[in-house]
Formats: structure tokens, C-alpha cells, sequence
């Protein structure tokens, strides 16, 4: 098969492998969408220890496609199924892996990371990471229905995010531009915020009500604070101006990676008695209400998508990705 191999170099490697054969409990998916994403930075530098062979790791972990070969014992899939990969390949036997949250299993492998990825023609994964599709969304929607929105459906049902709220969304990449159209679905009142002015049109598209180029003195000088604060940049300055603007007993949820912030416990958090929740990804059970969501609510997914590229394309893809000249591509078959 086909597939991108990122060495950790820099360098971007379209290579031949050999097919990928599913063991016990496994499908083979042929893949149709496979969405690159800022995380897979860390790959392409090399930066991350990570269980694939550096010379063998293929990236992708948003991923759609239809089941080509069932493995022996793998149940619940058959032949022709359309579906999308849940990322977290988790030991099904830890508390969080029996609750659905995957991701959060302490012996979860992350595939793209830990094992070979959807940038390729075929993958293989286990059964019970296969998502079904419904009919009405295609491959691409269902891509970036994976780790885009279905992180932001999970994070804003865990805050309540309804038509009461007024939401800030901070940093309108991929990730901030999802967080925009899943608030404006669920009925809030949505304000996007970045530096930049073409993801602030980005914003508008999603459906924003209104957009700013940051969180300033306009907003922490008002008596009309937020009640949502949606963090999706990881830059330290807008985490810090996320829990300043948010209103007493407000929620802000921290969407974007960072390493290091600096907090103000006190005024940020307990004399205005403020809920701060972290987020990534979704517990697997809840993806057939993020699709239901998508499609009922008309959400525009393809408005995030910036490019839909072949995996002929990964070396610009890539570069694009290190240049940060695109938002988000999809490799399509
Ligand atoms: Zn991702
Ligand atoms: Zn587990």
C-alpha cells in the first residue's frame, strides 16, 4: 500500500509498505479521509516518543473509511461498512476504558502515533475502535467529526453550553472554528476571538455573531462578561485572559495544547468561583449523538476544511502544516 512516512527529521516519505493483514479482534479499512492535524507536528519533528519505528511511522488519527477484511474473532463489522476510527486503542478493561473514554486508558496506544495511522491506503485497527457511519455524512465530514468536533461536543455537554450562554471562543484554527459552529448549534450566543483576520472571517463562517481580535479592556471593562470561555489557542497570554474575562461562576474549558501558563489562583479562579475543565477527544459511546448532532443541526463541517489534498500531496501538505499556511487538510481516496 501506499502511505506517508514521517521519520522524524523534517522529511516527509510517500513509500510503499506492505499491506497490513488484521489479527485477532482487527478489521482492515480502506481509507477515504484522513485529516491532518497541528498534533501531527510532533511527529514530523520527532519530538515524541512514540511506539512506531521512526522509520515506520505513519501519521493520520482522524480517520474515515470503509471495512475491507474482517480478522478472525472480530465481530459487530462486516465487509463494506462505512466507518470512522475512534483514536485511543485502549486495554477494554481499566475503569475508563469500560466507562468509553479510551483515551484516557494508561496503557491506551494512539493510532498515528503508537501504530500505524490513516495516512496510508489501508489501516488496521481494532473492532471496537470502528464508529459506524450514518448515510447522510460523508467521509470527510466524518473525518473531522472525530477528534475536531467530537471534542467539542464533548467538552460543551460537559459544561452545559445552551442558548442561555454567551460563549468566547480564543484562537479560531481548526479546533477553534469547530467550537464556534458546535456553540452556535447549541443555541449560545458566540463571540470568536483571534489575532489573525482570515480565521477571523473563518469565524463569521461558522457562524460567530461577532468577532474580535482579542480579549481586552473592551470586554474585562464590561459588566456583559462571558459565561463560556472556550480556550482552543494554547498561547499562555489568551489562557490567562480566558479566566480573567470569563463571569463569576462562569465555566472555561482549555482546549488548546500548551505546556506552561502562568494562573492567578485567587482572582482567577476561587473569588469568582469559576468551573475550569480540560478537554480532548470523546468518550466513544458518544459518537453516534455526534453525528446526529452534525447532520440534524446542519453544522457546517465542510466550512473547516481548508484543503482536501491526495496522499500524493503529503510533502506540500506537510510543509504547509510546518508553515502554518493552511488550516485544516484532509488526505481524500
Ligand atoms: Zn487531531
Ligand atoms: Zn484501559
Amino acid at each position: 500500500m501506499k502511505a506517508v512516512v514521517l521519520p522524524g527529521d523534517m522529511t516527509v516519505r510517500l513509500q510503499e509498505l506492505p499491506d497490513p493483514v488484521p489479527q485477532s479482534g482487527e478489521v482492515l479499512v480502506r481509507v477515504h479521509a484522513s485529516a491532518v492535524c497541528g498534533s501531527d507536528m510532533s511527529a514530523l519533528r520527532g519530538d515524541q516518543v512514540v511506539g512506531q519505528k521512526p522509520e515506520h511511522l505513519v501519521p493520520g488519527h482522524e480517520i474515515a473509511g470503509v471495512v475491507e477484511a474482517v480478522g478472525p474473532g472480530a465481530t459487530g463489522l462486516k465487509v463494506g461498512d462505512r466507518v470512522a476510527v475512534y483514536l485511543a486503542v485502549g486495554c477494554m478493561r481499566c475503569t475508563f476504558c469500560r466507562q468509553g473514554n479510551l483515551m484516557a486508558c494508561a496503557n491506551a496506544k494512539i493510532i498515528g502515533f503508537d501504530r500505524w495511522g490513516g495516512d496510508a491506503e489501508l489501516v488496521v485497527v481494532p473492532a471496537v475502535n470502528c464508529m459506524p457511519l450514518p448515510d447522510g455524512l460523508g467521509f470527510v465530514e466524518a473525518a473531522v467529526s472525530t477528534d475536531m468536533f467530537g471534542t467539542q461536543f464533548s467538552a460543551q455537554h460537559r459544561l452545559g453550553v445552551s442558548g442561555a450562554d454567551t460563549v468566547f471562543v480564543s484562537g479560531l484554527g481548526p479546533m477553534g472554528a469547530a467550537a464556534v459552529a458546535v456553540a452556535k448549534a447549541r443555541g449560545a450566543r458566540v463571540v470568536a476571538i483571534d489575532p489573525m483576520e482570515h480565521r477571523r472571517e473563518l469565524g463569521t463562517r461558522m457562524g460567530a455573531d461577532d468577532v474580535l481580535p482579542a480579549i481586552d479592556e473592551s470586554v474585562l471593562g464590561s459588566s456583559s462578561r462571558p459565561d463560556v470561555v472556550i480556550e482552543c489557542s494554547g498561547n499562555a497570554m489568551a489562557q490567562s485572559a480566558a479566566l480573567d474575562a470569563v463571569r463569576s461562576f462562569g465555566r472555561v474549558a482549555f482546549v488548546g495544547e500548551s505546556r506552561r501558563a502562568e494562573i492567578d489562583p485567587s482572582n482567577q479562579f476561587l473569588r469568582k468561583l469559576i468551573t475550569v475543565i480540560g478537554a480532548w477527544y470523546f468518550p466513544i459511546y458518544q459518537y453516534d449523538a455526534i453525528t446526529s448532532f452534525l447532520l440534524d443541526r446542519k453544522v457546517p463541517v465542510l466550512e473547516l476544511v481548508s484543503h482536501q489534498l491526495t496522499l500524493d500531496d503529503a510533502p506540500r501538505a506537510f510543509e504547509m502544516l510546518a508553515a502554518r499556511s493552511a488550516e485544516k487538510m484532509v488526505f481524500t481516496a
